[in-house]
């Protein structure tokens, strides 16, 4: 909405998740309260010491050749599905819907996450192992 405000100063650049600042995509994307939220509860428990919140800081750990492969899978997979997730629930506010509880959002993520490393450990890929 930053941007937009830039062509139509009329232009509501409010953040409908936290109505508390500026729509801009580093504010989305996590630094708002409604999505540090969502992903501090995803992300804190597997990143522990390399947890950030900032968008430059998450592209930055995805680039990182150090980060283990399954850590590295996690971020990659949880960052798009939330990326995804918070810009439906936002356009829901956006035109007039109802949003899910933020509760329901972290819980269908967290279960999209698990089934995907589930199955990634039934066929056996590389890296994922039982102890997962
Ligand atoms: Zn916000």
């Amino acid at each position: 909405m930053d941007r937009i405000a830039k062509w139509n100063p009329g232009a509501e650049e409010i953040c409908v998740l936290c109505k508390n600042a500026s729509e801009t995509r580093s504010h989305l994307f996590f630094e708002c309260s409604y999505s540090t939220r969502v992903w501090e509860h995803l992300m804190k428990g597997v990143l522990l010491n390399d947890y950030t919140s900032v968008w430059s800081d998450i592209l930055m750990l995805i680039k990182d050749e150090r980060m283990e492969n399954k850590k590295k899978f996690c971020l990659s997979y949880v960052l798009q599905a939330a990326v995804h997730a918070l810009w439906r629930e936002r356009n829901k506010i956006k035109h007039e819907e109802k949003p899910m509880p933020i509760e329901i959002v972290m819980k269908l993520l967290d279960k999209g996450m698990r089934n995907k490393l589930s199955l990634l450990r039934t066929k056996g890929a590389k890296g994922f192992s039982t102890r997962m």
